[in-house]
């Protein structure tokens, strides 16, 4: 193991890298460098997120669209269903087949303060996409339990829901506890999930924010990364190279228990997952 790298002890990687649409000219260079930069590793797609409640669909579907032109690669829109009624969804999803764009990823979205029961959950969503064509269908997962779930089976369950209704594949929300991923990898095989479950990185490189959106999430972030990235606040560069080097030792680890796709959060910066990819064996 230690003369291999991942790419060469699993045979064919999958990777995917996720961006959100830009705000600002500057954001819109950044985010166009960055694609440049990681369409050179052939992703398997690439998916761009899409604001619920703030009116961003058209943004997302204007940067897949965008994508799909300039690189020909799969760019595949998420979609969420907690703001949109069911025929508006209907349109959508034409509307995107009928644009060449085949994949979504497929949510529920989160329910904004103080609001209703949602009218749906992803499970209806996939159930739609794949009564409007065949779309290939992925979802999110939640390793260490969505906020909202009753508990962590009613989870798994929720999960195993979207499976039967047609998702293609699951990706995970980001986690830094590997053992986390790979005992909730083993309940969905139990509970007959065939299915990928694609786990998601996040390369860190703004600690502090990390720590705070985690919190929302439910997402462990270990003692140890606390300890990592102490006396850093004030230095992006050790920073920047701290996350590398932990979401480094992730995948190599993930790729010894027989990991073969991998869901990179970009936040829109090429470098971290450029490098990490590098170092699983994928090369231009
Ligand atoms: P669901 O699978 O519907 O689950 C939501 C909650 O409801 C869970 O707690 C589940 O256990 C519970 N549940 C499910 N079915 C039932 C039922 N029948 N009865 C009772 N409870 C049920 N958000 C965005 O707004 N935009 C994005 O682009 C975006 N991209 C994401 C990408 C990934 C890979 C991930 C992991 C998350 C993303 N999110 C995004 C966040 C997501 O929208 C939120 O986590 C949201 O709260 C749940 O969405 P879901 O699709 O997992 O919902």
């Amino acid at each position: 193991v230690l003369n291999q790298n991942i790419a060469e002890l699993n045979g064919d990687i999958n990777v995917s890298f996720e961006f959100f649409p830009p705000t600002s000219e500057a954001m819109e260079n950044t985010l166009w460098q960055s694609i440049d930069h990681l369409k050179k590793l052939k992703p398997k797609f690439v998916s761009v997120t899409y604001g619920a409640n703030s009116g961003t669909r058209d943004r997302t579907h204007g940067v897949i669209k965008d994508i799909k032109e300039r690189t020909g690669l799969i760019a595949a829109p998420h979609l969420t269903c907690i703001d949109a009624s069911k025929d508006e969804l209907k349109q959508i999803a034409l509307d995107y087949w009928n644009s060449g764009i085949k994949h979504i990823v497929a949510l529920r979205g989160d329910i904004p303060e103080g609001g209703d029961r949602p009218h749906m959950y992803a499970a209806d969503l996939v159930e739609l996409l794949k009564s409007q064509a065949s779309f290939d269908v992925s979802v999110a997962a939640y390793p260490e339990v969505h906020p909202e779930a009753k508990t962590a089976q009613a989870d798994l369950l929720a999960l195993k829901a979207k499976m039967d209704a047609g998702a293609d594949r699951a990706i995970t929300q980001f986690f830094f506890d590997i053992e986390s991923y790979l005992r909730f990898r083993d309940r969905c095989a139990a509970i007959g999930i065939d299915q990928e479950v694609v786990p998601g990185i996040l390369p860190v490189s703004n600690y502090k924010t990390l720590v705070k959106f985690s919190k929302l999430c439910n997402v462990k972030v270990p003692n140890w990364m606390h300890k990592m990235y102490e006396g850093t606040d004030d230095d992006p560069t050790t920073r920047n190279l701290i996350g590398a080097s932990i979401a480094m030792d992730m995948v190599k680890v993930l790729g010894e228990e027989g990991v073969k796709d991998f869901h990179f959060y970009t936040l829109n910066r090429s470098e971290l997952s450029y490098a990490i990819c590098h170092t699983l064996g994928i090369r231009p």
